[in-house]
């Protein structure tokens, strides 16, 4: 699936969920511990495919999926740039040491399989915004 079409599916299924919880008056915090993993399975079985399985995207105790996927990544579809005969189509603004760029036949893409970063819930506290689609502004480089 093209980034573009996951995050503007994402954007709608969280925003969903977020004003169901808005109208049942939770708190930040609230919200936050919501999505907790272990209850997000239980109570949003369509948020993620990976639910299904009971299956935890990162092997982390604790993890929180408010901020899937990561107000770090950065994509176009269209391509990014050229590396020597291939196209880099997506990477992560920090950089971090626990994600790489990724080399799929002619085509490179950041692999963020070994980053928890998005998922710590301290993290998801310091970039919180009732509206996702603000904390994620700069994630599609197309518009
Ligand atoms: S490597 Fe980590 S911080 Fe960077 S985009 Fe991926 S999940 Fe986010």
């Amino acid at each position: 699936m093209p980034y573009k079409s996951w995050f503007d599916e994402h954007t709608s299924k969280h925003k969903k969920i977020v004003d169901k919880l808005l109208q049942k008056n939770f708190t930040t915090e609230e919200i936050i511990e919501y999505f907790d993993f272990e209850n997000m399975v239980e109570m949003e079985k369509d948020f993620c495919p990976l639910y299904e399985k009971n299956k935890k995207c990162h092997d982390m105790k604790k993890l929180n999926c408010y901020l899937c996927a990561c107000p770090n990544f950065r994509f176009n579809d269209n391509g990014i740039e050229k590396i020597d005969d291939k196209t880099k189509y997506s990477y992560c603004s920090i950089n971090s040491k626990k994600g790489e760029l990724g080399t799929y036949g002619d085509a490179i893409h950041q692999n963020c399989s070994g980053c928890d970063v998005p998922h710590v819930k301290k993290y998801v506290e310091d970039k919180f915004d009732i509206d996702w689609k603000k904390i994620m502004k700069e994630c599609d480089l197309d518009e």
